[in-house]
């Protein structure tokens, strides 16, 4: 079979933590750059089927794609970087892999047959890895977890036969490793990177190119030693220098001459890369006219990674503003009606993200009462909504022991509540959930419809009065309080199109004050910052100028 579509794969060595996920979204927006279409997998070795059920404090960030698939937070690197359109096929997972095949067995599909590792499984992988190539020029698949990992190894054994089945010429190795500056010894060490070269190649894959983690340019000579020990050719061991910003990365790789190796080894022929883009961002970014402080006030404040989307969602919002925006993390847990106030003082705009779980909850309720008191910018995230739409019914309706059914069941006012039936738009069919359903399969996920009131903020952002975003919750507002919280003058800005299930609100007389029940951080770009970040850190900067 003749292969239009080259694959690269891309492992990891001595350590995690390298930025392997960055480094396949930066490869992947070179080689667009350059005109090829491009699409980007994760394999990860873990056995959980999906992230969807993995504490963020241990996993970080779980990410959706429009299809509703929740994924390793790097799809959401290859989103921001790269053009590719992603779903539940670009992440696959030893929990997965193994599904299908003992689904297979059961049916009978095997014959009889022993099922085993090799061929079952790697079979399995590699019909998995071919599941994104069609159409696509370059498939990039990035393989979770580092070399020498026991959980990986099936993952390594079918990309090195992958090689043979393709042909040679059609595949592409990359390893990314470590090359650590020893202070006391005052130079840069190879030994890490000798071994795990070593170990890759015992399992059967010589890596063609090298991507070597550093602090520092790596000098000629260093790089002709790794050349020698790791049979790499000098020319393809590419130093991978810390930057201050992400976005600079397929700048530094394509300096180092990584696009130009690539294209090389894999007998392609393409236009010069096209980067004027990136270096403009990385320029207007690098110099900043004014700075934002933004608190978010949630429960994964320890763990970066628990908020990824977010963050960079907020850094694009001020990208728009030529305004460098400081991320300062509050645990909602510490937060009392006493202190609130102070905790909260140097905040230009507040921000409430997405969570589960009571913990800190009264904070939250208590940081958007704040927010709407003192006019300072507010920006409430799925459970950041709720908690806007649970304090506004306590304090301005009259509700006080309003709730949401997932943190007091017996409340007398569940403003947010489990819809028990609704008509999915996206489906086309009735969806039910109760208290007792499965957690990993009720959750409204994925693209949904929305249609937006004029003259609010929301249309304000959008400009537009019908968009689509991206969900993953199981509560929602409860429609049988919206009368009367629209007479107390909470703004329903927007709604799926038929009105059943209520996706933003707002309120009046306050300069920005806006949750929406989706998740936009999902959706916003470097180049293109998502239109609420966008309105949210200029009514921030508003907010830090006037007061
Ligand atoms: N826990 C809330 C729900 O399930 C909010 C979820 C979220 O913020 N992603 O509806």
């Amino acid at each position: 079979m003749a292969y239009d579509t080259k694959f690269i794969f891309i492992t990891g060595g001595v350590l995690s933590s390298l930025g392997k996920g960055l480094a396949s979204a930066a490869i992947g927006a070179l080689l667009e750059s350059r005109g090829l279409s491009v699409t980007l997998q994760k394999l990860d070795p873990y056995i959980n089927v999906d992230p969807g059920t993995m504490n963020p404090f241990q996993h970080g960030e779980v990410f959706v794609t429009d299809d509703g698939a929740e994924t390793d937070l790097d799809l959401g690197h290859y989103e921001r970087f790269t053009n590719a359109k992603l779903d539940q096929g670009n992440n696959f997972t030893t929990g997965k892999i193994y599904h299908s095949v003992i689904t297979k067995e059961r049916r009978g599909e095997y014959l009889g047959g022993t099922v085993q590792v090799i061929p079952h499984i790697t079979d399995e992988i590699k019909r998995c890895i071919k599941v994104v190539a069609n159409g696509i020029d370059i498939v990039i698949v990035e393989i979770g977890g580092t070399i020498g990992d026991i959980e990986s190894l099936p993952f390594l054994e079918a990309i090195r036969q992958f090689r043979a089945d393709v042909g040679k010429e059609n595949v592409l190795y990359i390893h990314l490793t470590l090359v650590p500056f020893i202070a006391t010894a005052g130079e840069v060490k190879t030994k890490p990177t000798q071994h795990s070269v070593k170990e890759l190649r015992s399992i059967g894959i010589q890596p063609d190119i090298l991507l070597c983690r550093t602090d520092r340019y790596l000098s000629k000579d260093i790089k002709s030693k790794i050349s020698l020990f790791c049979n790499v050719s000098e020319d393809a061991v590419i130093t991978a220098k810390d930057v201050d910003c992400i976005y600079e990365v397929p700048l530094v790789f394509n300096k180092e001459g990584l696009d130009n190796k690539i294209v090389e080894i894999l007998h392609i022929w393409t236009r010069a890369p096209r980067l004027e883009a990136w270096e403009a961002l990385v320029e207007k970014l690098k110099k900043p006219e004014c700075s934002v402080t933004i608190a978010i006030v949630g429960k994964y404040t320890d763990l970066k990674e628990s908020y990824k989307s977010l963050n960079e969602a907020l850094y694009h919002g001020g990208f728009a503003s030529n305004c460098k925006v400081n991320l300062m993390f509050v645990d909602s847990k510490n937060i009392l009606a006493e202190n609130v106030g102070q905790i909260l003082s140097d905040a230009d705009g507040i921000l409430v993200p997405g969570g589960f779980g009571s913990r800190g909850i009264e904070g939250k309720i208590l940081t958007a009462k704040y927010a709407r008191e003192n006019k300072v910018p507010y920006f409430g995230i799925c459970l950041g909504m709720q908690v806007a739409v649970i304090e506004f019914a306590r304090n301005i309706a009259g509700l006080p022991d309003a709730h949401s059914s997932e943190f007091d069941e017996t409340t007398p006012h569940p403003v947010i509540y489990l819809m028990n039936e609704w008509y999915d738009n996206k489906t086309q069919t009735v969806q039910k959930r109760d208290e007792t359903s499965d957690k990993g399969g009720t959750m409204r996920l994925g693209a949904y419809p929305c249609h937006i009131k004029k003259k609010t903020f929301a249309h304000e952002a959008y400009k537009n009065e019908d968009i689509s975003e991206r969900h993953r919750h199981r509560y929602e507002f409860n429609n049988a309080f919206k009368d009367q919280l629209e007479e107390k003058g909470l703004v329903i800005s927007g709604a799926s199109p038929g009105g059943e299930l209520v996706e933003i609100t707002e309120i009046k007389d306050h300069p920005w004050f806006l949750g929406c029940q989706f998740h936009p951080e999902f959706k916003s770009r470097p180049m293109d910052p998502h239109p609420l970040f966008r309105g949210f850190i200029k009514a921030s900067l508003n907010q830090k100028k006037s007061g």
